[in-house]
């Protein structure tokens, strides 16, 4: 994620204006000499540059709205330094007229304006001269003001005396240096510091420091600088900086000098808008109220941007230029005062897509795509006039329709995949409209990004090794997806449930699996150009609600295709053992060897919550044995998860079996890609968090759970992504459980101990991606916001008790199926099927980073009991802890004790004929996060 300061889709109208502002215009101009229409067009500039009223009127048909035409006079006031008109788009109406969409950019001074205008010509009559178009009607469709061509004012130098300069959470002072400001008629806004001076940022938030330690090695951000630049609004200026700091002086051309190297370092880096062919200048926009950047030139980090805006969700960033990284980025105590803890994604956006029609043509090889997309939208804000889609950049836009509107305006925003549609008037909240977007050019097809395990990064880099001998590489068979981190089609700014309808034309030797299920068999694709490969057409519908629309182009081989039943198991959860209500507090944990259960018998034999599941199978030629195998595990996966959480949310879904160097998978709606490794491939990914010695399964396991968790259920920002990854990998940790065996469990709830141990102080796992990110390391992420979160779950199960548990799973799927949740929402579900208050739970295995360390004792009070002892060295966090008890005679027990305060004492009951205690371990079966120190007993 890049730096957030330019404002990202998704944005408020306000903000949408600006990216407008840094568009490019994708005019359908004609590249014949300059017709009558552009001659007009120039007069309309002439006149309004000079400000020649009469020279307008001229050019409008005698019964034009007079008071519009002086409005468009007036956008230019008294003396313009300059005006710039450009054409964006011309339609034709009725009679031969014309309909043209105008921006208008008017520089008074270093004052910038920008308007979109629309015109109605009227052609010439047949015996007028044929260039003497006239305006029939002019009005205006959006306005920007408050653009600035910012300068340093080289009249004005201040001696800075013990200036300090606050911020939220930020502190930057200089004892004594020099200071040049960059003003607008209301005051500065811009302010270079040159001096040896201190920077301190301090977040209160504990998570933030961990991210600081990993960057630099303490909790708050400490450091010297030389050189500093401060943007803020002019009304701001005299409450940020005292009058005493700054005391005038005369200017010195040496210091000027400096100054204004440190001003053009850094104006163009945040608030720059880029007017492309309206103006070569740099323009800068004012920051809004409340808000404050400082650039930051360290010695130590090189340059820092702290960024405080406010209509942000997390309003407070610290971002490290040198590596583009997101340092810091949360949520300012008053901002979480006003929104709360948790928020949505969503609350950003003003508009829900209900349903997506794509038709789209792909040449995989060729990296072509041609589409059209209509997308139905309802409106979320109380108003929209512009609506923003993300679009990948490589892809052109052709047009945008509305019905009925014919065709809108559309932006390209430069180095963003933002697309903005200017709205042929405001559509109010609830309302519905449809717009199409055509579209076409080279795509590259993405690897995986959500849903996806991806150790690619653990390949070898190019160059830096060379191949081993004697090994034989086979090359891979060539696969394209394109899914949910390439913009492959105009899409909503975020993750958004709609229904669709996808028709994929692709040459005859490719197959495609996609989102949906697949209506009929591919049909040859009409209307292929002459020259162009026979190609055919799938097209596939979804009644459900997907996240994201996703396709795998690739050769498949039908392996099997069937209808399962899958149903929900009435109590029993998939035969996962239940103890009975009310011994939730000390309950007898699963012994040690309890024979692997049998898979669910048929579904035939009972009613309630039976369905039909289409479980089709498709592999890469050379796969299709492995496929098979392959077929029968995610037939008893997808029954073992249906019974689990009471239904499969896709009524069909296929595995798509493809080749890859490294394992892995993605699994969008409705299909999942699943990667098989061929022998030989010289990759190490063996040490990874997420690789499972014994456990070949767990890819597969792990994919198939995310049809439930992250599909079916998604997160509301990118804190939650554990919702996804963390349910998926403890749904598959369940499988291994329940069908392969306690070896095999206990293997994988050791090495997801061992990983979320060692990559805790990385980051609470609510950090989300940015759990390696600033180091750049992707194992990080797994080790917690997979394996932890796993754990977390495991934990969660073990204290409050099965039942509890799944019925708290189950009630949390059906209430937030289709729909993006959150770590509060998990909890509630939890909290109502307990009736426990498990605030301090996920308060300490969300939101909080630390292992907990616990003294472990026990004593023999009589022979037929054992009291054991925990008490938490540092804070009290709820965890249950298994106790094992073993005997002379070989036999043992194990108990699961809830420490839920600083210190926990039970009695437990021991075996009355089973002779003498050999032992009694804590924690032995790698159930609980934490770190056990034995004390004598
Ligand atoms: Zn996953």
């Amino acid at each position: 994620m890049a730096a957030r300061l330019g404002g990202r889709g998704g944005c408020t109208v306000g903000v949408a204006l600006v990216c407008l502002l840094m568009a490019h215009g994708a005019a359908a101009q004609t590249t014949t000499p300059p017709d009558a229409i552009e001659k007009l067009v120039v007069r309309l500039e002439q006149a309004m540059a000079a400000g020649d009223r009469a020279a307008l009127i001229g050019l409008a048909v005698k019964d034009t709205d007079a008071s519009t035409l002086d409005e468009f006079a007036a956008a230019a006031g008294e003396k313009p330094t300059r005006v710039v008109i450009k054409e964006r788009d011309r339609q034709s109406l009725e009679g031969n007229k014309r309909q043209l969409l105008l921006e208008v950019f008017v520089e008074r001074g270093i004052e910038g304006q920008l308007a979109t205008w629309r015109l109605d010509l009227r052609p010439p009559a047949p015996k007028d001269n044929p260039d003497d178009w006239r305006i029939e009607r002019i009005e205006p469709v959006s306005n920007v003001s408050g653009l600035y061509r910012l300068a340093l004012n080289t009249t004005k130098q201040y001696d800075v005396r013990n200036l300090s300069l606050t911020g939220t959470d930020l502190s930057v002072d200089l004892p004594s240096g020099i200071a040049f400001v960059a003003e607008i008629p209301d005051g500065p806004t811009g302010i270079v510091l040159l001096g040896r001076g201190r920077l301190r940022f301090a977040p209160p938030d504990e998570a933030e420091h961990t991210q600081l330690r990993i960057f630099g090695g303490a909790d708050d951000l400490s450091g010297e600088f030389d050189a500093a630049f401060v943007r803020i609004r002019p009304s701001e200026f005299e409450s940020k900086f005292k009058a005493e700091s700054l005391v005038t002086r005369p200017v010195a051309a040496a210091e000027l000098r400096r100054g204004q190297e440190v001003f053009d370092e850094f104006i163009g880096r945040t608030l720059q808008l880029d007017l492309t062919d309206l103006s070569r200048d740099r323009w800068s926009l004012v920051p809004s109220a409340g808000d404050l950047i400082v650039e930051v030139r360290t010695r130590r980090f090189g340059t820092l941007t702290y960024a405080r805006s406010g209509n942000e969700a997390e309003d407070v960033t610290v971002f490290d230029r040198r590596r583009r990284r997101n340092i810091s980025i949360y949520a300012s105590a008053s901002k979480m005062a006003t929104r709360g803890r948790y928020y949505s994604e969503d609350d950003l956006v003003d508009y829900d897509v209900l349903a997506y029609d794509i038709d789209a043509a792909i040449s995989p090889d060729r990296y072509f795509i041609n589409g059209t997309a209509t997308l139905r939208v309802k409106v979320r804000s109380a108003a929209m006039t512009t609506m923003t889609l993300k679009l990948a950049e490589a892809l052109t836009v052709r047009g945008v329709y509305a019905p009925g509107a014919g065709r809108l305006l559309h932006l390209r925003v430069v180095n963003q995949n933002n697309l903005i549609v200017n709205l042929p008037n405001a559509v109010f909240r609830d309302n519905e409209f449809t717009i199409s977007v055509i579209y076409s050019g080279r795509l590259e097809p993405s690897e995986m990004d959500r849903e996806a395990i991806d150790l690619s990064e653990l390949l070898p880099q190019e160059g830096r090794q060379a191949p081993e001998r004697d090994v034989v590489t086979i090359p891979l068979e060539p696969r394209y997806i394109y899914s949910n981190n390439s913009y492959w089609y105009p899409q909503s700014t975020v993750s958004d449930y709609a229904l669709s309808t996808l028709r994929l034309t692709v040459p005859n030797e490719f197959d495609v699996v996609a989102s949906g299920t697949l209506t009929a068999p591919p049909r040859a694709a009409q209307n292929v150009p002459a020259g162009q490969r026979p190609s055919r057409t799938f097209v596939f519908q979804n009644d459900r609600p997907v996240r994201y629309l996703s396709c795998v182009i690739s050769r498949f081989n039908q392996v099997t295709s069937s209808s399962m039943n899958v149903r929900a198991s009435a109590g029993s959860f998939g035969d996962l053992r239940v103890n009975a209500p009310g011994t939730n507090e000390v309950f007898r944990a699963q012994s040690a060897g309890t024979p692997v259960a049998e898979a669910p018998a048929p579904a035939a034999d009972t009613g309630d919550g039976e369905r039909t599941l289409m479980l089709t199978v498709k592999a890469n030629p050379r796969q299709v044995g492995r496929a098979r195998s392959l077929a029968e595990q995610s037939n008893t996966i997808l029954q073992f998860y249906s019974s689990v959480v009471g239904e499969a949310p896709y009524p069909g879904f296929t595995l798509a079996v493809t080749e890859n160097e490294v394992p892995g998978g993605h699994s969008p709606a409705y299909f999942a890609v699943l990667h098989q490794v061929l022998p030989n491939t010289p990759v190490a990914w063996r040490s990874d968090p997420v690789n499972f010695d014994g456990y070949p399964q767990f890819y597969i396991a792990h994919e198939l759970a995310h049809q439930w968790w992250g599909q079916a259920v998604g997160w509301k920002n990118y804190h939650e992504q554990w919702i996804s990854e963390g349910f998926a990998q403890y749904f598959a940790a369940l499988y291994a459980e329940k069908q392969l065996g306690h070896g095999v469990f206990d293997s994988v709830l050791r090495q997801m101990r061992r990983s979320a141990i060692d990559m805790s102080p990385q980051g609470p796992v609510y950090l989300g991606y940015r759990l390696g990110h600033i180091r750049g390391e992707r194992q990080v992420f797994r080790a917690l916001v997979y394996n932890k979160a796993a754990m977390v779950l495991h934990m969660l199960r073990r204290l409050v008790g099965e039942d509890q548990f799944f019925w708290g799973l189950r009630r949390f799927y059906s209430e937030w199926r289709f729909k993006k949740a959150g770590t509060d929402d998990f909890r509630a579900a939890m909290e109502a099927t307990s009736g426990r208050n498990l605030a301090p739970f996920f308060d300490a295995w969300i939101h909080g980073a630390g292992i907990p360390r616990l003294g472990f004792s026990y004593r023999t009070p009589d022979a037929n009991s054992i009291v054991v002892r925990f008490e938490h060295r540092g804070d009290a966090v709820p965890v249950p802890i298994t106790v094992t008890v073993s005997y002379m005679n070989g036999e043992t027990d194990e108990f699961i004790v809830p420490v839920t305060e600083k210190v926990a004492e039970k009695t437990l009951p021991l075996k009355p004929k089973a002779g003498a205690i050999r032992k009694v371990e804590a924690n032995e079966d790698n159930g609980a996060l934490v770190e056990i120190e034995r004390a004598g007993s």
